[in-house]
């Protein structure tokens, strides 16, 4: 790391806050995520969320929840989300120095920094606190900059797309997961091939060819032959921030944001495993809409389910 890790004063006293009242409640560790950006190699943290949900919790140890922590990550756009994690040592009259990182908390830091270089560890006594980033044989303490003011300004650039295709494919008779595997492989082998003609403007990305006329998120299977045709229509708003000046690397955060979009909305919309095609005369499914929407701090997607998400109709 070149620089400090960036720690906005709000981030940093909501993290030692919710350790104090854990400690004050219960006596037991807390847990929780550092949310922000890189920059560089830089960590910048604008906000702190705790963890809600605890495979175990004591005083000396506590495990959240890994699922808690992906549903978190899949709240923010690609390049803004968890960049660090915090948790209390709520056990500062018994020691004198009770903000340590302790081989268990290295232990999780180098399974986080594998996934990402500089990915935080910030330990608290409910009163104070250190940060901590991964090195080859073990923790590494780094000064925080603790800043008053910080923002995603001046650091990250904002590029949108317009994203309203419809796909169209024909596929032997298979179940409804495989209809969705098979519209997974074909979005993103139609996204690679849409991004080798890209442009990349001052704030969006044109994607020829992924245009349309879509309005909105559906799914709509009906037999065809000896098979099905299938038509997945969409109408994404996707919206990346990205700290290089580097076209490509405005162009691979729109391709994963598109892609991680149409995942959601096809995992999310229904459950393949619960309906049945056969004998099936047409199914469609509302797949809802996801939005981006600019906080005052971090940006956030929202999902909005359909009001009515899936029509299947048999043959009589
Ligand atoms: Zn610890």
């Amino acid at each position: 790391m070149t620089g400090p890790a960036h720690v906005k004063r709000s981030a940093w006293r909501a993290a030692m806050h919710h350790a104090a009242d854990v400690a004050r409640a219960s006596g037991r560790e807390a847990i929780g995520w550092l949310l922000g950006f890189f920059e560089g190699d830089e960590p910048y943290v604008l906000d702190a969320v705790p963890a809600t949900r605890y495979q175990h919790q004591s005083r000396y140890g506590a495990v959240a929840d890994p699922a808690e922590e992906a549903e978190i990550a899949m709240q923010y756009p690609r390049n803004v989300g968890i960049v660090g994690l915090y948790h209390s040592h709520p056990f500062r009259d018994e020691t004198r120095h009770a903000i340590f990182h302790s081989t268990t908390d290295d232990a999780t830091l180098k399974s986080r920094a594998s996934r990402r270089e500089n990915y935080l560890s910030l330990v608290t006594d409910g009163r104070s606190a250190e940060c901590f980033v991964h090195r080859e044989g073990g923790p590494v303490e780094v000064s925080p900059a603790i800043e008053e003011d910080l923002s995603m300004a001046g650091h990250l650039r904002k590029f949108t797309a317009s994203v309203s295709p419809s796909v169209s494919l024909t596929l032997a008779k298979t179940d409804l997961a495989g209809v969705v595997a098979a519209l997974e492989r074909r979005v993103s082998s139609d996204l690679d091939r849409v991004l080798r003609s890209a442009s990349v403007g001052s704030a969006s990305v044109r994607l020829d060819g992924f245009g349309g006329e879509a309005h909105r998120n559906r799914l709509l299977i009906e037999p065809e032959g000896a098979g099905y045709g299938v038509e997945l229509s969409l109408h994404l708003e996707p919206l990346v921030f990205v700290a290089g000046k580097d076209d490509a690397e405005v162009l691979r955060a729109m391709r994963n944001e598109i892609l991680d979009d149409v995942l959601f909305l096809l995992w999310r919309g229904f459950d393949p495993a619960s309906v049945s095609l056969e004998g099936a005369e047409r199914f469609e499914a509302n797949l809802g809409t996801l939005r981006v929407h600019e906080g005052s701090l971090l940006p956030k997607k929202l999902y909005r389910a359909p009001k009515r998400a899936t029509v299947l109709r048999r043959r009589a």
